[in-house]
């Protein structure tokens, strides 16, 4: 693949135009956080008939499953499916925290669900997750963890009889003050001084409403304001074990429960070259139009060989990412997913490439570029966050590091 099909190209013109229609119009309600994102999310999802598809190839994999039957693909399909990434690209050229939101709901929330539940739990909260009728969470990071988010983790769940009772708190939750599906991450307290570094880590799934569960306010953010971001406080919120997901303490060979989370990192990792992409096509269309409308000295600043050195670094970087996400694509197509490692790189580069397009597409700008008017100063604080979450760049570095020097 080295360029979108003719069908790509109409779905992202379809993707557009509802973008123009309902997004659009209210970009300053949904920027300001004065208007929550769930409901365009799920007017999108019913525009394309994504909730009733999502709905009914839930259903077929459950029965499939129920019939004892081995599910086909898993984890990966995300990334071979071009409308996907079409629409998460088109997206974040807009506002990526829309799309951020409904990533962390139908994507982290679901697929955790999915490859760790029993059919019981995936009947319980999957179908209401795959429309958006319910908003998901997932809940790692707490203050004093984040890139140490298994080690440094303190939420806490300690047994009592049948039940656990959970305590501690996680904050930067996507969704968080809004959700009513909470997947849920906490050490396990067994009372017999195992380092709290090495317990084990159990995964359960609240609903909002429990006892002792608080949903706390969106904070004020550098960018990406449609996309709700808070903390979640656990006051001896007693679990019962059929939230446990699996219903077993069984982490397998990694008793914090890494393993598997690796294919949800790959994959997440790689959904951040989409968005960064989304950001760079849409930073250099309205740097192009720009370049060629404003007039100094009598000529188009597009004129100026600085300004087009600009637009040149944005195409290098456009053709870079695009790339980029082509090779992950076709290689999912075949197969051969990207390795973590792959994955990873793809994720340092992009993010830091859009984030550098979309700052000089500010520049280019001028004054005008500074001012929300003109929609480039949205999305460099947009395209900043994608450096820092999805695992922080710093943080994909060593991983990248750590695929090189393996063997
Ligand atoms: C908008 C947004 C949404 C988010 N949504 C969610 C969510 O839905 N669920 C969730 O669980 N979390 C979420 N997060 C949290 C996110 O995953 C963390 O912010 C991220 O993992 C970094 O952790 P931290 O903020 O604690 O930074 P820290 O880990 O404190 O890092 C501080 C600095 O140290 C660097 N650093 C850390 N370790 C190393 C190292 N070994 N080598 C070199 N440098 C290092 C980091 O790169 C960073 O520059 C979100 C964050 C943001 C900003």
């Amino acid at each position: 693949m080295f360029e979108w099909s003719d069908e790509d190209l109409m779905v992202r013109d379809a993707v557009r135009g509802f973008i123009d229609k309902e997004v659009r119009p209210n970009l300053d309600a949904l920027e300001s956080g004065e208007l929550p994102p769930y409901d365009i999310l799920r007017s999108m999802l019913a525009a394309f008939g994504m909730d009733t598809m999502n709905a009914e190839r839930l259903e077929a994999d459950l029965a499939a499953e129920e019939a004892g039957e081995q599910k086909k693909g898993g984890g990966s399909n995300a990334l071979a499916d071009s409308m996907f990434l079409i629409l998460n690209m088109e997206m974040a050229g807009v506002s990526l925290g829309l799309i951020a939101s409904m990533g962390v709901s139908m994507g982290l929330t679901v697929s955790t669900i999915r490859s760790r539940g029993t059919l019981a739990q995936k009947r319980r909260w999957l179908p209401g997750l795959v429309t958006m009728e319910k908003v998901g969470a997932w809940a790692i990071t707490e203050p004093d963890s984040g890139s140490d988010a298994l080690g440094g983790m303190k939420t806490t769940v300690k047994r009592d009889g049948d039940d656990y009772i959970l305590t501690g708190n996680k904050t930067f939750i996507t969704n968080g003050p809004y959700a009513d599906t909470i997947v849920v991450f906490a050490k396990l307290d067994e009372g017999d001084g195992t380092p709290m570094r090495e317990r084990k880590v159990l995964t359960f799934v609240l609903d909002a409403g429990m006892e002792g569960l608080t949903l706390g306010k969106p904070f004020k953010k550098m960018g990406m304001m449609s996309s709700p971001t808070g903390e979640l406080f656990f006051d001896n919120v007693r679990i019962t074990k059929d939230r446990l997901l699996g219903e077993t303490e069984d982490t397998g060979s990694d008793r914090r429960g890494g393993d598997s989370a690796k294919a949800g990192f790959t994959a997440e990792r790689i959904g951040i070259a989409a968005l960064s992409l989304g950001i760079i096509n849409e930073c250099q269309r309205l740097s192009i139009d720009y370049a060629k409308s404003r007039t100094l000295w009598g000529q188009e600043i597009g004129r100026f060989q600085l300004i087009q050195l600009k637009l040149a670094e944005m195409e290098v970087a456009r053709l870079n990412v695009q790339n980029m996400l082509f090779v992950a694509m076709e290689a999912a197509k075949a197969g051969k997913p990207p390795t973590l490692a792959q994955a990873s790189a793809m994720k340092l580069y992009s993010s830091r490439a859009a984030t550098e397009v979309a700052m000089e597409a500010v520049q280019l700008f001028g004054g005008n570029g500074y001012m929300a008017e003109y929609r480039v100063e949205q999305l460099a604080r947009d395209a900043k966050s994608l450096m820092i979450y999805a695992g922080s760049n710093e943080i994909q570095v060593t991983h990248v590091a750590k695929g090189l020097l393996a063997d």
